[in-house]
């Protein structure tokens, strides 16, 4: 597996303008890029026995909002995307789960926004027929935690009935004891309360959901790391076989050009930012100390490659072949 460090991603990027190719084509960082997304998925091995499946789910163009990174500034945000190569007309906060092949059961990592979060997201149906997986070939979903793009691909629309009614649901018990407390809703301001209501009228109700709690090993070769503060009980998943692993890492440092750049911004979204902030920096610490292979929730596409020191901050690689 091969990685593009920034430099050489500027430097592709300023290619692809030279030749005239511009529009969306201009933030990707390689030609595998560009195929990975064409395909839908994108796959790689952990060890010889781990298939790791990427899907593309789509993206969310965020208007820029002076709240999103409480104490920098909208300019402050879109240098930071631009400094990375990216569009810095909104925020572009892209999806991407995991489908894992081990032990002769196909797992799911987090579902999507099940086309119910932008009309530019949704996708991950079209990426997961052509990897040749069919929803009835999920045995397992492991749940990161249940904020909308993560978990509305488990729910119909308009009915809440079940998208994988066969699979054993998997869920953190930190997270799910949260969602699912009787008296959440209307410690919530109303705007916030909607996810609360839909957590609440699904997952207790379904009779395939179980509970996992931090350092079980949910799957062979998989276990839940407990990281804290984006939500109140947000998991990472590690991946490993022999000597090899990569780190599911879900939500922890959402945009690698806005949060790995500067370790000390913290996110609107992020619950609990300061114990969010400590987890962030503790799991980049351990990434790169290790040279671990990573794989982010909202990391673009490829979403699987390294993280690097660069500078004050730290970049995020990805794999290129
Ligand atoms: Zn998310």
């Amino acid at each position: 597996m091969t990685t593009l460090n920034r430099r050489q991603f500027v430097a592709s990027v300023a290619g692809v303008s030279a030749l005239g190719l511009t529009g969306s084509l201009a933030i990707l960082p390689s030609t595998a890029a560009a195929d990975a997304r064409k395909k839908g998925y994108y796959s790689y091995k952990v060890g010889s026995d781990i298939e790791v499946i990427s899907l593309y789910d789509g993206i969310w163009q965020k208007a820029h909002d002076e709240n999103f990174i409480p104490g920098v500034s909208v300019e402050e945000t879109q240098a930071a995307l631009k400094k990375a190569g990216l569009n810095e007309e909104f925020i572009p906060i892209e999806f991407a789960f995991t489908i894992i092949r081990t032990g002769g059961k196909t797992i799911l990592v987090d579902a999507g926004t099940g086309g119910q979060l932008a009309p530019t997201a949704g996708l991950a149906s079209d990426g997961m027929s052509a990897a040749g997986i069919t929803p009835a070939d999920i045995d397992t979903v492991l749940v990161s935690h249940f904020h909308p793009d993560h978990i509305f691909g488990l729910m119909e629309k308009e009915t809440n009935a079940q998208v994988y009614p066969n699979a054993e649901i998997l869920v953190g018990e930190t997270e799910y004891n949260f969602w699912t407390a009787p008296d959440l809703i209307g410690k919530l301001p109303e705007g916030r309360q909607g996810l609360a209501k839909r957590i609440q009228a699904t997952f207790p109700s379904w009779k395939n959901v179980n509970q996992y709690s931090g350092g079980q090993e949910v799957a062979p070769g998989i276990t839940a790391v407990d990281t804290f503060g984006h939500t109140a009980g947000h998991t990472a998943f590690r991946v490993a076989s022999g000597d090899d692993q990569t780190l599911l890492v879900g939500d922890i440092m959402n945009l690698p050009a806005l949060f790995l750049a500067n370790l000390d911004w913290q996110l609107a979204f992020d619950a609990d930012k300061d114990m969010a902030t400590k987890t962030r920096k503790a799991i980049v610490a351990e990434a790169v100390a290790d040279n671990i292979n990573v794989a982010g929730y909202h990391f673009g596409f490829p979403n699987s490659g390294k993280i690097e020191k660069d500078g004050n901050g730290y970049v995020f690689n990805p794999v290129t072949g």
